[in-house]
């Protein structure tokens, strides 16, 4: 799907604003905090972006169309999270914006969903509740029920997925996505596939003659599976996770590869399914 960005479940991303805190341990590694030290932004400081780039969805080509067409996908806040309490004087206004484009569909993810001021999202809105572990899980999930205020749709982003995660079958019932996906960068620690694949068949299967959730896996991150002997035979880092998911003896093996080598197959095929938006 990405044509502006490089996140496999988006076309375009949006940053009204830059910069954040950290709040949870899958914060560790943040993407958005590297790409700040890389560029010369303080990420502790939460920044308003310039005029440019808050016109960014309004922008058009010079026959007057549109340049991020209708039906595409926005992410926005890829360097910051959307209800970081500094940006609330500015909150209001980027809800604004996004109302002039209800063609869009427009994705906010949150490691916040307590702070809900979600009632001006237009209704082509899909909240993501992020976590990364099972504590993060049971805490961030159930709030994400109030969020259907506005209509629009809710889902879990489990990355980095740092351990092993059961979703609550009470919160299986109503949830309409689920996206995993390992961790990238230099200080990335790998996700066992068993992890994955326990969350990929509950989405599969969520019991009690329900319908399948939708389910994403974004990618494997920085390590990729692979047999013992590859593993072993990598100078860059191997390690193996036990039946039981923890390190470092067993017979799952990982290997230091780099995000696009490790790719996003999960065992043989990739998983690309998105929600239904249907206002
Ligand atoms: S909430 Fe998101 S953007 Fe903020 S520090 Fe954590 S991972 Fe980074």
């Amino acid at each position: 799907m990405a044509t502006n960005s490089k996140i496999e479940w988006t076309e375009h991303t949006w940053n009204p604003w830059i910069g954040c805190t950290k709040v949870s341990v899958g914060c560790d590694h943040c993407c958005a905090e590297a790409w700040c030290k890389r560029w010369g932004h303080d990420f502790d400081i939460v920044t308003r972006t310039n005029p440019a780039t808050w016109r960014q969805p309004l922008a058009k080509d010079r026959q007057g169309n549109y340049k991020w067409k209708p039906g595409d996908t926005v992410f926005v806040n890829t360097l910051s999270d959307f209800w970081h309490p500094s940006s609330d004087p500015w909150r209001d206004e980027a809800y604004g914006l996004m109302r002039q484009r209800p063609d869009l569909t427009w994705i906010l993810c949150t490691k916040r969903p307590e702070r809900p001021s979600y009632h001006s999202a237009p209704r082509r809105t899909i909240f993501l509740a992020s976590a990364e572990n099972q504590e993060t899980l049971d805490a961030r999930a159930p709030l994400l029920i109030s969020f259907t205020a506005c209509g629009g749709v809710r889902g879990l982003s489990i990355e980095p997925m740092l351990g092993p995660i059961i979703i609550p079958d009470k919160i299986l019932e109503w949830i309409d996505w689920v996206i995993v996906g390992g961790e990238s960068g230099p200080h990335a620690v790998p996700m066992n596939p068993d992890w994955v694949r326990a969350v990929r068949d509950q989405c599969r299967d969520p019991g009690q003659g329900r319908a399948p959730r939708p389910f994403f896996f974004k990618q494997w991150g920085a390590w990729a599976p692979m047999s013992r002997d590859e593993a072993l035979s990598r100078g860059t880092g191997c390690c193996a996770f036990g039946s039981d998911g923890k390190k470092p003896f067993g017979s799952v093996h990982m290997g230091r590869v780099g995000k696009k080598a490790a790719g996003r197959l999960l065992d043989g095929r990739t998983h690309d399914d998105f929600p239904i938006i249907t206002s």
